[in-house]
């Protein structure tokens, strides 16, 4: 089993790269994290495990956790993943948790995604119905993570095209595979 951590700023598109892989390729099994943020109007009801903080730090308290994080005032976080033979794991997670998963599992590949300019990433944060307090706070959020990430990367990739970026990271993927 591999572990791929796919991370990047926010706004770069990572959910939408990591659902295109896992449709993509069933060998691959995409966590579902759990958040203490409100659900979206028009997010699906699977992006997460949508719970309140007492639940959260229950299980953070259980140790069901393999990372968490507090990102700009909400938890978000890893279940522990049972592992699945056969099947290769894939987070999604901000660089906080990447740091993390990378101390514990050193092997770990790290993706690292870059949106292909400013204006794209502010265009897809903007996007997403958040108050423009919320995203202007994201977009700086985003601008923190970009060095630390870049350099805890096994891999940086800028998700100019979906269809490529998802080529480029299958190939990833598969280069991987065959080392593992
Ligand atoms: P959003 O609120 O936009 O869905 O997510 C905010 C950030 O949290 C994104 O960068 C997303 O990748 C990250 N994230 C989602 N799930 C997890 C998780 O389980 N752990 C960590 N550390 N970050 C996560």
């Amino acid at each position: 089993m591999s572990l791929f951590i796919v991370s990047g700023p926010g706004g770069v598109g990572k959910g939408t790269i990591v659902n295109a892989l896992a449709a993509r390729d069933p060998q691959l099994w995409l966590s579902r994290s759990w958040t203490t943020r409100a659900q979206r109007a028009g997010e699906s009801d699977s992006a997460y495990v949508f719970t309140d903080r007492a639940s959260f730090e229950a299980r953070i308290a259980a140790g069901g956790f393999l990372e968490w994080t507090d990102f700009l005032g909400n938890y978000y976080g890893t279940p522990t993943p049972e592992p699945v033979a056969g099947r290769d794991v894939v987070l999604e997670i901000e660089v906080d948790g990447a740091q993390q998963v990378k101390k514990l599992h050193p092997e770990a590949v790290l993706i690292f995604v870059l949106p292909p300019s400013r204006d794209e990433q502010e265009r897809r944060l903007r996007g997403r119905g958040d108050p423009p307090s919320r995203v202007a706070e994201r977009l700086q959020k985003a601008l923190d993570e970009e060095p630390v990430g870049m350099s805890l990367a096994n891999h940086v990739v800028v998700n100019d095209d979906l269809e490529r970026t998802v080529g480029e990271m299958m190939q990833i993927i598969e280069h991987h595979r065959m080392l593992a």
